[in-house]
């Protein structure tokens, strides 16, 4: 039955800082001037759960997907691991403006959070919101996020914020906090279209105005808002910040830094470079210029025997070392979203286009899937880290 390519309708997000180049850039039929910030393409996190577009499977929810058919689509691994929900979530993201400054924290931050918070009394104000409130949000929403971002376009000189300058110390930071100079411990720096930024938990990050984007990340919005531009709050939608969480999982003196430089692995058939290898996922850049099988069985083999990509000549942005094994091929899903040019992709009877910002979801059940550039195509290659850790599931059957 999942021996078919898989699309899903998206789930547009109005936001203040949102732009309208969702609609230009990667053609979303968006009411036009509305601020649509984000676009979730292929999502089960809590109430935004991703719907097939068409073919045989159109109307299933990709959760209904996962837990009833969970390794014809995500392969025996991971499916033994994610038994309720699919663990990787892509967006698109489009900004006018600046997103706040904030953080992520690992698996390890959460747990020592949780236990601290469940120990504080309830009902004291913690930076805009209740103890109790902080703590049932770390305790619902308990899984880390880490992130990577494939920058689809970039107005002149948009920037990304990510890390802090050297020698800023916890509480050179807090002062910072305190008086409203965050921006000048960050680091900053300008992007292109085609860059890749890796941001692992612990690093402070703000994604600047006049980007689209390419999201890839964990299944999991646990989000530490520390800084938020000095802006004020609107009423209806008030944006709480979380200092002391924040400063809590900050990785001060370890903050990485800017730009993924790309690995090639091979040349031919086609152009692969491997962008992000982390503890939760892969990402490679696939260039096509002519039809192209991609058997999965071969592909795993030189998958796990490809080198990894650094962030700077020597630093590897590798976590755990017996966690980046790439997942097998044959037997794990597999992401395709197109960031250059156009083109088709065919499996099981069924074929979808790839225009620029397009998500496919390629079941674990598929075996061999053909590539047809139009005349040329890029993709993102995602595929899950084969050792997840998965404590965790990304949502808890609250009421939206
Ligand atoms: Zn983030």
């Amino acid at each position: 039955m999942l021996n078919i390519p898989l699309r899903f309708r998206e789930i547009p997000k109005k936001k203040v800082w949102g732009g309208t180049r969702l609609r230009t850039i990667a053609g979303k039929d968006f009411p036009e001037g509305e601020k649509i910030g984000e676009s979730w393409e292929i999502s089960d996190y809590r109430h935004d759960v991703s719907a097939v577009l068409d073919g045989p499977l159109a109307g299933s929810t990709l959760r209904d997907l996962a837990q009833k058919h969970g390794v014809e689509l995500m392969g025996a691994e991971v499916s033994r691991r994610c038994t309720r929900h699919f663990p990787i979530l892509v967006k698109l993201i489009d900004t006018d403006d600046v997103l706040s400054v904030q953080v992520h924290p690992s698996e390890d931050d959460i747990k020592q959070l949780g236990a601290r918070s469940a120990s504080l009394r309830p009902q004291t104000e913690v930076s805009g919101e209740t103890q109790r409130s902080a703590a049932a949000r770390i305790k619902g929403d308990r899984v880390a996020k880490i992130e990577a971002w494939y920058i689809l376009h970039a107005e002149p000189g948009a920037v990304m914020y990510q890390g802090l300058h050297g020698g800023i110390t916890r509480e050179t930071f807090r002062h910072k906090l305190a008086n409203g100079s965050v921006e000048e411990a960050l680091r900053r720096f300008e992007v292109q279209a085609g860059d890749v930024i890796f941001c692992p938990p612990g690093t402070v990050h703000a994604i600047g105005a006049g980007l689209t984007l390419i999201e890839i990340q964990q299944t999991s919005d646990t989000t530490f808002r520390l800084f938020d531009w000095n802006r004020p709050h609107s009423p209806e939608s008030p944006r709480p910040l979380h200092i002391k969480e924040s400063l809590a999982v900050i990785r001060f003196g370890r903050q990485p830094t800017r730009k993924a430089h790309p690995a090639i692995i091979e040349h031919s058939p086609w152009k692969r470079e491997r962008l992000v290898k982390c503890e939760r996922f892969l990402i490679e850049r696939w260039s096509f210029v002519k039809r192209t099988v991609v058997d999965k069985a071969t592909l795993s083999r030189s998958m796990s025997a490809a080198p990894s990509p650094s962030v700077s000549p020597g630093h590897s942005i590798c976590g755990r070392r017996e966690a980046q094994r790439a997942c097998a091929g044959e037997s794990c899903f597999e992401i395709l979203c197109c960031v250059s040019g156009r083109g088709t992709v065919s499996a099981g009877g069924q074929t979808l286009p790839l225009t620029l910002g397009a998500s496919i979801l390629m079941p674990a059940a598929v075996h061999s899937w053909t590539v047809q550039p139009d005349p040329q195509l890029s993709i993102l290659h995602v595929t899950p880290a084969s050792s997840f850790a998965f404590e965790a599931t990304a949502t808890e059957d609250s009421p939206p």
